[in-house]
């Protein structure tokens, strides 16, 4: 473990006190909790959709251009950008429960597979001899070093969109400030908070359909806050499935939303079940 870093220590202290000082000076009404809601799960998705299933395991294809939407899309969470989340993410699948994992609750421990690890000092590095698919792309490449962008721009739309309600529909009683709070600040930490939560929870208990190499799990209760990404012990074993939930009661929403983006024509070959066996599964491939 290498050392931790004080600006990040004191960085990630100040947006929960910031945030709880917010909630407790602004209050809440359920317009913010409502908009909070949407912008949680529209990023969420993002994450799990787009950084985790396309630019870690191209799970599907798509058109230079919407790559871009998708790249932009994510660092909207304030999860860093794409390439230095999928490094990470690239040596999980890796190392997974072994030295090297830079989240496994079993190696390091729960506090630093949860949150320790992302207060090193270089924490998510991009690693460009892992992330070489993507490497003859300058604008993927360029939003990934300036994913901070993202979170900015996304804290904008909020403003205006707390701006516009307030001035606008006072019957919705909220202000500016509440929107800003639950949609942007409560809803990024929620956003981060539930992906610790998939990182640890998933590898140290729950359910094994498959006997992996590593140890993890499906937990179906954290669906409603995951939308799909908890049925982690079936993602271990077909990484590169689009798909996490293989049951019909498995609810995966982040793959429907994959799918409706398909029939869109956003996105194609989507690496689904029937696409898989035409070409032979390869269960270890990222
Ligand atoms: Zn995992
Ligand atoms: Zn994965």
């Amino acid at each position: 473990m290498k050392n931790y870093s004080l600006k990040h220590c004191l960085r990630i202290l100040t947006m929960h006190l910031i945030a709880l000082a917010g909630v407790l000076i602004y209050g809440w009404s359920w317009t913010a909790v409502g908009f909070a809601l949407f912008t949680f799960y529209f990023r969420h998705f993002a994450v799990g959709g787009f950084y985790h299933r396309y630019f870690s395991h191209r799970s599907f294809k798509t058109s230079r251009p919407f790559q871009f939407v998708m790249a932009f899309w994510g660092t909207t969470s304030g999860h860093k950008g794409p390439l230095s989340w999928a490094t990470s993410h690239r040596i999980h699948h890796k190392y997974a429960e072994k030295p090297g994992d830079p989240h496994s609750p079993k190696v390091l421990g729960f506090g630093r597979a949860y949150i320790g690890w992302l207060l090193q000092e270089d924490a998510l590095p991009t690693d460009m001899t892992l992330m070489k698919d993507f490497s003859s792309y300058p604008e993927i490449i360029w939003i990934n070093k300036y994913h901070f962008l993202g979170p900015l721009t996304f804290l904008g739309f909020t403003a205006a969109v707390g701006y516009f309600i307030e001035n606008n529909f006072p019957s919705l009683q909220t202000t500016q400030m509440q929107i800003i709070v639950w949609g942007f600040l409560v809803s990024t930490l929620a956003n981060a908070h539930i992906a610790m939560v998939i990182n640890t929870f998933c590898h140290l208990f729950g359910t094994r359909r498959y006997e992996t190499r590593d140890e993890s799990y499906n937990i179906w209760w954290l669906m409603p806050f995951s939308i799909g990404e908890n049925w982690h012990n079936n993602h271990h074993a077909y990484p590169k499935l689009a798909a996490s939930g293989l049951k019909w009661w498995e609810l995966d929403p982040i793959y429907w939303g994959i799918q409706l983006l398909a029939k869109l024509g956003l996105v194609w070959d989507v690496y689904d079940r029937s696409y898989a066996k035409e070409r032979t599964l390869d269960e270890t491939s990222l």
